[in-house]
């Protein structure tokens, strides 16, 4: 590794922008213990296996100790929460430890999230209890191995405390094990970063804060002035386009979209109530606290990052003379997720490309799908084996039986087992038009459709195991997550359909 954050040869990062930040250190815990870690991110931080398993390792990113240099700051920001303008928030529990320089030159911030108070906790802890910490931990990673823009997570630290969250046992508060996860990004800005210092009229400090973003995050734009920032706010949109098309293929529900949990590199950000679509439902959402209004609902979710790219636009409007360049910038959002839309049906479904009536055919599957409560990711794997032509167990009606562990109710199954049939048989001479092979086909859809994701209930028992002094359960689930679209002989089980037993789906928030 080149540099380590508190290196001098690693940048200052956003204490280079001053009013954006606040100087905090961690504060330290009774007893760090490493809980979990990520081979992948240590490796490309430089970091070797010895120095993980290092008690100093454990100190370091539980909080309980700085390397030689480090400026720990938080970094402030606002956001729009469910719609409204919530004023300053900033980071109330997470503190960057610094950049990271790989040897080939890559930049990463490392951040603590729960290493205590910091000047925007207003009246929380800034702690994180084990139960959110191994959900971000897991899904950072398993998003990452899916292909999926996401920030990272390099280590889960144990911090022998207690904190009380929202769990209760026979009415009182009951606490639970706390714990810090490191995750681990270029960049932790958000859209909110750029709308508070624009709310609050500090066109200065926005000025500044863009300018940073565009020159570190950004390097590859050229040019100045107003046509720089132009072409900046299109690759934001282009690049959130890109994530929101991701999660549509891979059936991830954010939960909380508000825009402070919008990276401005269009990175999925912030493990909270995030969910995994099981029965394919649009209407879903893992979050408790958005039942009523289903704002954050997953087929809303293309919509609400439009709209949230709405109000980054309106927060970088001073510095532009008009408002075309922006209103390019949210139309080049459309297109480009029109565009992955487009893609995810044709590599979701085996096709070469996507024609005119192929929308239709993917929309019909889905309201099959939504109707007959079946499984998303397993009815989409099911189909790499549906193959018409040269196999009698391809034809629509034996086939409809490889759909057979994909469904929740047996009546609804029965009820649209011929609804399935009339659709494979259109899909079947749809395929007769198209040039792939059947080996071709099948692979092209085999690296669309994961057979592993970090369903709800596979998260909550590695969860479980965890609190009962079983972390390796972290890294047991993590391993099988690392390769998503792999069949894993022996690891059936951690591909099966949500049991009846999880049925409630209820996410976590805290
Ligand atoms: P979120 O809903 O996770 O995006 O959080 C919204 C805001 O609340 C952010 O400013 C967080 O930093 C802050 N926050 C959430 N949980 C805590 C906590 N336990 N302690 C301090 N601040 C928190
Ligand atoms: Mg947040
Ligand atoms: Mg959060």
């Amino acid at each position: 590794i080149r540099a380590l954050p508190g290196d001098p040869r690693a940048g200052p990062g956003v204490r280079e922008v001053a009013q954006a930040w606040s100087a905090v250190e961690p504060t330290p815990v009774a007893a760090t213990r490493l809980l979990a870690q990520s081979t992948e991110m240590a490796q490309a931080l430089g970091i070797t296996p010895e120095d993980v398993a290092s008690a100093r390792f454990a100190r370091v990113f539980g909080g309980n100790e700085l390397l030689p240099g480090m400026q720990p700051y938080a970094a402030n920001y606002g956001g729009h929460q469910f719609g409204h303008w919530a004023g300053q928030l900033g980071d109330g529990r997470a503190i960057t430890l610094g950049e990271a320089v790989t040897p080939t030159g890559e930049r990463w911030e490392l951040q603590l999230k729960g290493a205590g108070p910091t000047p925007y906790s207003r009246t929380a802890d800034g702690r994180a209890v084990l139960r959110s910490s191994v959900r971000e931990f897991l899904c950072s990673e398993a998003m990452h191995h899916l292909g999926v823009p996401t920030t990272r997570a390099l280590s889960l630290v144990g911090t022998g405390e207690a904190v009380v969250r929202d769990m209760f046992y026979d009415g009182h508060p009951a606490p639970e094990p706390g714990a810090i996860v490191c995750r681990v990004a270029p960049s932790f800005l958000r859209f909110g970063n750029f709308e508070l210092p624009s709310a609050r009229g500090d066109l200065d400090l926005l000025r500044r804060l863009a300018d940073f973003c565009i020159r570190r995050d950004f390097p590859h734009l050229h040019g100045d002035g107003e046509a720089l920032r132009a072409a900046w706010f299109g690759e934001v949109c282009e690049r959130t386009a890109v994530m929101l098309g991701h999660w549509m293929r891979v059936g991830f529900v954010h939960g909380v979209m508000n825009t402070d949990n919008m990276s401005i590199l269009g990175l999925t950000i912030d493990y909270g109530p995030y969910g995994w679509i099981d029965n394919y439902d649009p209407d879903w959402t893992p979050n408790t606290t958005d039942r009523q209004h289903r704002r954050y609902r997953f087929g809303q979710q293309p919509a609400v990052a439009y709209w949230n790219l709405g109000r980054l636009a309106a927060a970088l409007s001073p510095l532009f003379d008009g408002v075309e360049p922006l209103q390019a910038g949210l139309q080049r959002y459309i297109d480009a997720y029109t565009a992955a839309d487009r893609d995810n049906t044709a590599r979701k479904l085996g096709l070469a490309e996507c024609r005119e009536d192929d929308t239709d055919l993917m929309q019909a599957l889905q309201d099959l799908m939504r109707l007959a409560e079946a499984d998303m990711t397993l009815v989409f794997r099911a189909l790499l084996d549906f193959a018409p032509d040269s196999d009698p167990g391809g034809q629509p009606a034996a086939f409809t039986d490889a759909f057979g562990s994909a469904f929740y109710d047996p009546d609804k199954r029965a009820a649209s087992a011929a609804a399935f049939e009339e659709w494979l048989a259109r899909y079947a001479g749809r395929l007769r038009e198209d040039p792939l092979s059947v080996a071709q086909r099948r692979e092209r859809m085999r690296l669309a459709n994961p057979r592993y994701v970090l369903r709800n209930y596979l998260a909550q028992q590695a969860i479980d195991r965890a609190t009962a002094d079983e972390p390796e359960a972290v890294m047991e689930l993590l391993d099988v997550m690392r390769r998503p679209y792999d069949d894993q002989p022996g690891r059936e089980a951690y591909a099966a359909r949500r049991p009846d037993w999880a049925r409630t789906k209820a996410g976590c928030s805290m």
